[in-house]
């Protein structure tokens, strides 16, 4: 059932009236351009609306199955799109827009954007498709093969979701041996006048890495504000219903379904995260509780990644906090850089590295992801919190998911891609552009350093520091052999020498090696053992593919 209501003789009329709060919009006779709006591009201001014309031009719009099934999409992340796209629709049909639209329960539903697309254009026949650049390489490619095919010429827009374009950044990244987000950062700053006073930032200094970051202390987090939730409406829990019926099978609950799922409400989220969390922010950015999963993180990338939210603002709310003197420069400073420095960076990795960066395997990581990755169904007490928590909410603050989940999987030695398809399937958030470089590159060192300029390991002890884990946790982070040896201890001495001729040649890795070298022969030969016992444990008799 192809919700259109039209005029235009040549689609078959359809009413899909209960989906509409507004009656539609005729479409016109000739259509000019189909304006394509994807379920990550929900922004009534987008590009791909610009000098929309409600006389010549549609909007169209479509839930397919391929997009939740590509990868084993997570419950919340499957009903967090729905949800959104619908309410987007909505809006649209309430200022007039004339509006294609195809549900996923759709009868006649082809199952992929690409079919999709191909059935309105013979529908339709318009003279030109327009859209945002999206944000999926994946999705770019089938679409741009669909327009060829159709000889439509296929106008493809910067996306104003970002503060800088992938043209900007592969200027910037032209004859660097190496891209480090600091310098990328500091040129935004400088760009944007972001927390700048004239040529100089704000404070004397870029980066206030040092006063962030502490754990919580023996007492642990006292009074979080509770995060921003939204109580499904009548539209959200029929996407609810559906999610539950089609996608039975897939990752998580949808019970503790509360994301933002409009414009409004992502307004509501970044006001609750300025006033209540944002003062918080820097200092336990990095801090991890048990049973603790929102703590004072934004809880706006979903938001941010919909497009329900305009980086600019959210960046520019959180500078005006620091001027009005409601929260400190170090919690401001580090939180702006997460977006006006990471997102961005990530953005540009992305798009100057498709597609080969998909298949990159820098320490050539051969395992198998565990099966429990996509239970929680593990003794090792940090990563079934962390675990846990992403299949209740969908949502895992940045440490759990490169510090837990992540180096758990690098030290196992698991292949960037089965990694890469877990994160792209459990989170809420998770989008290819700003997923794949956080995974492959950021957590697994997959690039070999051009995201990040070493691994990021640990032992068990970094874990220790930063949360309350490991005291009820049977395994003791300071042992890396024995019984009750912490895995990631064993599994971090057993990465630094697995891989040891190889990190010689980083010099930020020096002091690891060093401390690494203090171990004799015999230390070496037992944890080799020790880790290679664990690794056969973890892997055996595991499925090497998700259950569908
Ligand atoms: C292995 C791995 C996979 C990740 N996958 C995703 C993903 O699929 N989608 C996603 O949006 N982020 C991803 N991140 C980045 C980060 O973990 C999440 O953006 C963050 O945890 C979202 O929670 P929050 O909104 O509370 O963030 P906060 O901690 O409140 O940070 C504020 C905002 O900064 C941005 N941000 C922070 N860190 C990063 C980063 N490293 N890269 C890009 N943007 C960042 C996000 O928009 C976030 O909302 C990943 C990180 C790792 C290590
Ligand atoms: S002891 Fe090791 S496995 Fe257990 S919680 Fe601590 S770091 Fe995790």
């Amino acid at each position: 059932m192809t919700e259109t209501n039209n005029s235009c003789s040549s689609v078959p009329a359809v009413g899909a009236a209960r989906h509409l709060a507004q009656p539609a919009t005729p479409l016109p006779g000739k259509v000019r351009n189909l304006v394509i709006v994807l379920g990550d591009q929900l922004d009534a201001q987008s590009s791909a609306l610009q000098n929309f014309e409600p006389t010549q031009d549609v909007v169209w719009m479509a839930e397919v199955e391929e997009e939740s099934t590509h990868v084993w999409s997570a419950k919340q992340r499957i009903a967090v799109f729905l949800s959104a796209m619908r309410h987007f629709a909505q809006g649209l049909r309430a200022r007039g827009l004339p509006l294609i639209y195809t549900y996923l329960n759709d009868a006649d539903n082809r199952g992929t954007l690409a079919l999709e697309l191909s059935q309105t254009i013979t529908q339709l026949r318009p003279s030109g498709l327009v859209m945002t650049a999206p944000g999926d390489w994946r999705v770019l490619q089938s679409l741009r093969a669909i327009a060829t095919q159709r000889n439509l010429p296929l106008d493809l827009r910067d996306d104003t979701h970002f503060f800088s374009t992938v043209r900007e950044f592969s200027a910037h990244a032209k004859g660097r041996k190496q891209l480090r987000l600091e310098y990328w950062y500091r040129e935004l700053r400088h760009k944007h006048g972001i927390l700048m006073d004239g040529k100089d930032p704000v404070g004397g200094q870029w980066n206030f890495d040092a006063d962030n970051r502490e754990s919580f202390g023996k007492a642990g987090p006292q009074n979080v504000p509770p995060p921003a939730r939204f109580v499904p409406d009548a539209m959200t829990q029929e996407v609810i219903a559906l999610v539950n019926t089609r996608f039975a099978s897939h990752p998580g609950t949808l019970h503790s379904f509360g994301w933002p799922v409009t414009r409004a409400q992502a307004l509501l989220a970044l006001q609750a995260f300025i006033t209540q969390r944002l003062p918080l922010f820097g200092q336990y950015e990095d801090a991890m509780w048990s049973g603790e999963p929102w703590l004072y993180h934004s809880h706006l990338s979903s938001a941010l990644n919909l497009k329900l939210l305009n980086p600019r603002e959210v960046v520019h709310a959180a500078e005006d906090a620091y001027r009005a003197g409601l929260a400190p420069l170090a919690a401001v400073e580090g939180f702006i850089r997460q977006i006006l420095g990471w997102r961005e960076f990530v953005r540009g990795i992305y798009w100057t590295q498709m597609p080969e960066y998909l298949e990159r395997n820098a320490l050539d990581a051969q395992a198998e992801l565990p099966a429990w990755y996509w239970t929680g169904e593990t003794d090792m007490a940090c990563l079934k919190d962390a675990i846990g928590q992403t299949l209740e909410h969908s949502y895992a603050h940045h440490i759990q998911r490169l510090m837990v989940t992540g180096l758990y999987a690098l030290l196992l030695g698991v292949k960037p891609q089965a990694v890469h398809t877990w994160y792209l399937s459990v989170y809420v958030d998770a989008v290819e552009w700003v997923e794949l470089p956080n995974t492959l590159g950021m957590g697994q060192f997959g690039d070999g350093g051009l995201m990040a300029s070493k691994p990021y390991v640990a032992s068990g002890k970094y874990i220790q520091r930063m949360s309350n884990h490991c005291k009820g946790c049977k395994y003791d982070p300071a042992q890396s052999t024995g019984a009750t040896a912490c895995p990631y201890t064993t599994l971090y001495w057993d990465f630094l020498m697995r891989h040891e001729v190889l990190l010689k040649k980083n010099p930020r890795m020096g002091m690891q090696l060093k401390n690494l070298a203090r171990l004799d022969e015999a230390a070496r030969d037992a944890i080799s053992a020790q880790a290679t016992a664990h690794r056969l444990a973890q892997l055996q008799g595991q499925a090497t593919v998700p259950p569908t």
